[in-house]
């Protein structure tokens, strides 16, 4: 569906064309880098070959970030009972692929789409050879750097270049706060019910592993019990030779909540940090970007990127959000061509969202969609799946509590809603955390990642 309505956006089609040919298709199987699609109509399938095949891969490609070949086939095709089999045989070798699936990892972030400059060439080099011989060489691997500049990126391509090469590795990959979390779960479950059965499950899941990954265990800090299990964690599977990758905005000594113990041992590995980009980084990170996203077509003049590259300095995420501004910018306004005064038009919210560093209602848009990696038009929306109709209320609780914004403005900012709505919502959260000590715990984090101290 999501793509469906992107080639409708995408290529403006009529209504009409769009409800007769376009909303029929159904996805048949997707076997290795193929999508077949079934056209169960009267509609002969040359037809819709010649006259969507590009649009719908284009489409495709931008909403799951994969290239696939696509073909068109009808219910009568006899290539359909070809499909089935090869469906059959690909089905066995899914669970290959799901490795790093189920890992919960993001297929973007790999060392292909990793650009290495001076800024990072020290952490991606460390991470490659910690990716080849886990266990073997630097235990932990410690990366440190600022926001948005590539931490979680390096952490997930070791764990696909793991996955990859032994599917049957365990790698686990987690932020602190899930980290966190499950803790408080566990130890809360194992108060009432069968007490034990709940921790052992825990320690069972964080132990028993060749790779764990921990990221932004800044967020770890100030808890004593959490900091107790993270380091009865980290010798369980430091003695037993298992790689620990570890991830934070500073370095083990500048930490100063860590307890001395863990600093000691986070300091056994290597510590590698990431900096931010030079000029000649960036660029080469909007090539990059340009060519992954398939953004070619719009042809982005030169100077338009030598712009942003000189305006964006010092985060990695605020660049490619650059990038994908201008594009929406572009779209919305359908100007003649891309250029410098859009370009200064895409930057003006970014630059001035992070850079002053006031808490506004977007800059808390922002941020929660990136935590709990939804989009800001669900936040905005009206979908009542708790996935995302909580963070949508932390949205309002944290506009209330952080910024001047009356109940009235919240609810226009979040989509035109009513301000009982927004009132029901804030008080539901004040409620709920008080109780609920993990949503506590992650409307802390939230707050840190708002306002770094
Ligand atoms: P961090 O975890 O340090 O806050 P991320 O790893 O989330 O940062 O990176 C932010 C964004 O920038 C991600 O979309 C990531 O893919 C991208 N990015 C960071 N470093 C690079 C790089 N060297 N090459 C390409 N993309 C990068
Ligand atoms: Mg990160």
């Amino acid at each position: 569906p999501e793509i469906i309505e992107h080639l409708r956006v995408e290529h403006e089609l009529s209504n009409v064309s769009f409800t007769t040919w376009i909303q029929p298709l159904k996805v048949y199987e997707i076997i290795d880098n193929t999508v077949f699609i079934l056209v169960n109509m009267n509609a002969s399938v040359e037809y819709i070959e010649k006259k969507y095949l590009l649009p719908l891969k284009v489409c495709i490609s931008e909403v799951t970030g994969i290239d696939y070949e696509v073909v068109f086939v009808s219910e009568d095709d006899s290539r359909i009972s070809e499909i089935r089999s090869m469906s059959a045989d690909a089905s066995h070798k899914k669970k290959t692929r799901t490795a790093s699936e189920k890992a919960g990892l993001n297929p973007k972030y790999t060392f292909d789409t990793f650009v290495v400059g001076g800024n990072n060439n020290f952490a991606h080099a460390a991470s490659l050879a910690v990716a080849e011989s886990p266990g073997e060489v630097y235990n932990p691997l410690f990366l440190y750097g600022d926001v948005g500049l590539g931490k979680t990126h390096l952490m997930h391509s070791i764990a696909h270049f793991i996955l990859n090469k032994n599917p049957k590795k365990k790698v686990l990959y987690v932020t602190s706060e899930t980290f966190t979390n499950e803790l408080i779960e566990a130890l809360k479950k194992g108060k009432t019910a069968d007490n034990e059965s709940a921790m052992a499950q825990f320690r069972d899941k964080y132990r028993n592993n060749d790779v764990l990954l921990i990221d932004d265990i800044q967020f770890i800090i100030g808890k004593e019990s959490t900091q107790e299990e993270f380091f009865h964690t980290f010798n369980h599977l430091h003695t037993s030779a298992k790689q620990i990758i570890i991830s934070s905005d500073k370095p083990p000594k500048d930490i100063e909540t860590l307890e001395a113990r863990l600093r000691t041992r986070f300091e056994w590995g290597l510590i590698a940090d990431i900096s931010a980009p030079d000029y000649e980084t960036r660029m080469a990170i909007l090539r990059r970007k340009i060519e992954l996203d398939h953004l070619d077509r719009y042809n982005i003049p030169e100077d338009v990127l030598t712009y942003i590259a000189e305006n964006i300095k010092s985060n990695i995420r605020e660049l490619e959000g650059s990038l994908n501004k201008l594009i929406a910018l572009y779209k919305l306004n359908n100007p003649e061509t891309i250029d410098i005064p859009l370009a200064a038009e895409a930057l003006k919210d970014i630059i001035s969202s992070y850079n002053n560093r006031v808490v506004t209602p977007e800059l808390i848009l922002d941020i929660v969609s990136d935590h709990f990696n939804i989009t800001i038009a669900d936040l905005k929306g009206n979908k009542r799946s708790a996935s995302i109709s909580v963070p949508r209320q932390i949205c309002m609780y944290l506009m209330r509590t952080l910024t001047e914004t009356p109940l009235q403005a919240i609810g226009i900012i979040l989509g035109g809603k009513d301000h009982s709505t927004i009132k029901y919502g804030v008080e539901k959260i004040e409620k709920e955390m008080a109780k609920d000590e993990t949503l506590h715990n992650t409307i802390s984090i939230i707050m840190k990642k708002i306002n770094p101290a």
